[in-house]
């Protein structure tokens, strides 16, 4: 079939909206007509060349829709479910798989390096020359094939626009709060960065009891935003990572339980693990650049007992957490809804990105049916 699509022709941009082929699903692979996509900074990675994409590429992976047609042995969805998308089809066979780390999951790693399905070929053709998925999903399109697992069944009353961010960013802060750190009502919690990752935390911890929540960025009018997010107070950052975490320790009351940092920046990761108390730790969720060292005061570890805890897709089982959390937004526990500032068409893609990157969007959402 014929679909437009938003193609990445090589790393630097642009991307060109055009036509493309779109095979159809081969067996455990499912047809999806998508009708959202957010706009990510990893798309932007993929865009400015921080994460090696190849290319060319469709990009977008925060993405919704209904099912329109299922490859051989596929049980999981069937034509008209609603679903939202998952970058991370997890093999269930692997060893990580096996000790309940789907998100590790070390079949899939690999192949969405290579910018194919599972199997390592592409569905997506231009001229009878091959196109790349970007991490399985490729949202930034009217329609994809994607793996099966890759499929998360959803309630047909929930927007696909809150559905598609679901897909990535709310369910890395969500899940980085309440499934890596295990934040437990009364924890102090500090959210670095309140771009769509960290807002979703602190949309989490708030949900979940934490007090205080505050939020550090270098933007003093995103603290405001954060503040109808559920933050309780912000931090302005002070320059060094040193003064900004004495400020975070002076307003938390002597340090957080759990300092979640998601801009991938080293100083703000520094900033985040000097800005914790005894037994606290600092999250990390954001991607630093490959090369990247992160140097810490190792006295501290063992003397405050204060660790650092990984967190990638929030530690999540999408096919537990989108459910849930798409639960809690429906009872208005998680207000996801307010993530989003701007909905814009297909075609307007690269204008969708200048807000990302000028700081001025929430989230994105292209609308595409
Ligand atoms: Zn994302
Ligand atoms: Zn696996």
């Amino acid at each position: 079939m014929r679909i437009r699509a938003a193609v990445l022709e090589q790393t630097g941009g642009p991307l060109n909206v055009e036509e493309l082929e779109l095979a159809e699903p081969r067996p455990g692979e499912v047809l999806v007509r998508l009708h959202a996509s957010g706009v990510c900074h990893s798309d932007q990675n993929a865009i400015d060349g921080t994460a090696a994409t190849r290319c060319p590429a469709v990009l977008g992976h925060e993405g919704a829709g209904v099912v329109e047609a299922v490859g051989g042995g596929v049980g999981r969805v069937a034509p008209g479910d609603h679903v939202a998308l998952s970058w991370a089809p997890s093999c269930g066979q692997c060893p990580e798989c096996l000790r309940d780390l789907p998100q590790l999951c070390s079949t899939a790693w690999p192949a969405m390096g290579r910018g194919g399905l599972l199997d390592g070929t592409t569905r997506l053709s231009r001229d009878g020359e091959p196109v790349y998925h970007y991490s399985f999903i490729s949202s930034f399109a009217d329609a994809a094939v994607l793996p099966e697992r890759s499929c998360v069944r959803i309630p047909d009353d929930v927007p696909f626009d809150v559905a598609g961010l679901v897909g990535c960013a709310v369910t890395t802060g969500v899940g980085a709060v309440w499934r890596t750190a295990g934040v437990r009502p009364g924890d102090r919690v500090a959210v670095f960065g309140c771009g769509g990752v960290g807002l979703s935390a602190v949309l989490a911890a708030a949900a979940g009891g934490a007090e205080p929540v505050l939020v550090v960025d270098v933007n003093p009018q995103k603290l405001e935003t954060a503040e109808r997010f559920g933050a309780t107070g912000g931090v302005v950052w002070a320059g060094t990572p040193e003064e900004t975490a004495a400020a975070v320790v002076d307003a938390s009351g002597g340090g957080v339980d759990y300092a979640i940092e998601a801009t991938g920046r080293p100083d703000a990761m520094l900033a985040a693990f000097l800005s914790t108390r005894a037994r606290g730790a600092a999250v990390l969720i954001g991607i630093p650049a490959e090369d990247a060292v992160l140097p810490l005061p190792a006295l501290s570890i063992p003397r405050l007992e204060r660790r650092v805890l990984g967190s990638l897709y929030g530690s999540s089982r999408p096919e537990r957490d989108f459910v849930t959390i798409l639960d809690l937004y429906r009872r208005g526990v998680l207000p996801l809804d307010r993530l989003i500032s701007h909905r814009l068409p297909l075609d307007e893609v690269e204008r969708g990105f200048e807000l990302l990157r000028s700081g001025e969007a929430l989230r994105v959402v292209l609308e595409l049916a």
